[in-house]
């Protein structure tokens, strides 16, 4: 059997390769570090939760270089949500934190953008946070670090800057959920596979861009995102 047409598999380069990483999912945890909790109006002890993004939301900016995003239709509020990302190169169900490491092909330092207007209407109604979290390029996404190049990252800073000024600041070891939890967790309720990524959640510090706002973020021992917005 043929298929009636075909379509782009969304992807994210590999660094020092000429290769692709296919995207199978884009799985994201919610309030993940305590003082973005507190921020967003929570205790900060909640258990995380999951939402996700369509693959093809992925924005991929390559080394070096200034990505381009569009500011997005129906919001007045585009947040930023600076986190550390895990691709995983295999997958499975209810995988032990103790196991998980072995799951992960490498990393990536990613941008959760948010229309905080959108989700915060769905939050007060109860609905779904597709238009607010889930829309086209709402995960811009710097070249993929194999794990044979970084090691396991479990500490570290993570920060983003607008227009050269701070605004996001944290270590991954602030993670309320450790990496290696989130998969233990994700994979009790999804079966996971090669080519997800998982956006593992983002320190206080989330604010609203504007058209022409330059974005730089970075986590030590992963790399660097830069994006404008236009
Ligand atoms: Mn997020």
């Amino acid at each position: 059997m043929e298929f009636v047409f075909t379509q782009p598999q969304a992807a994210v380069p590999v660094e020092g390769t000429s290769q692709l990483f296919p995207v199978h999912r884009i799985y994201c945890v919610g309030r993940n570090y305590v003082e973005h909790a507190k921020e967003m109006g929570n205790t900060g002890r909640e258990a995380p939760f999951f939402f996700l993004k369509p693959a093809d939301a992925v924005l991929p900016i390559a080394d070096g270089s200034i990505g381009e995003m569009a500011y997005p239709s129906q919001t007045k509020d585009l947040h930023h949500e600076i986190e550390l990302v895990v691709a995983l190169g295999s997958g499975g169900k209810n995988i032990p934190a103790a196991e998980a490491v072995k799951h992960i092909y490498g990393y990536a330092v990613g941008l959760d953008m948010t229309r905080r207007d959108l989700q915060a209407e769905a939050k007060k109604l109860g609905r779904p946070w597709c238009t607010g979290k889930g829309f086209d390029q709402s995960a811009p996404i710097s070249t993929i670090r194999p794990i044979s190049a970084t090691g396991e990252i479990a500490q570290g800073p993570i920060q983003l800057s607008v227009n050269g000024q701070p605004r996001q600041k944290g270590d991954i070891n602030q993670l309320i959920w450790s990496v290696a939890e989130t998969i233990e967790q994700l994979s009790s309720f999804f079966e996971l596979r090669a080519g997800d990524l998982i956006f593992t959640g983002t320190p206080a510090g989330v604010g609203a861009v504007v058209a022409g706002d330059l974005l730089e973020g970075s986590v030590e021992g992963v790399g660097e995102l830069r994006l404008r917005l236009v």
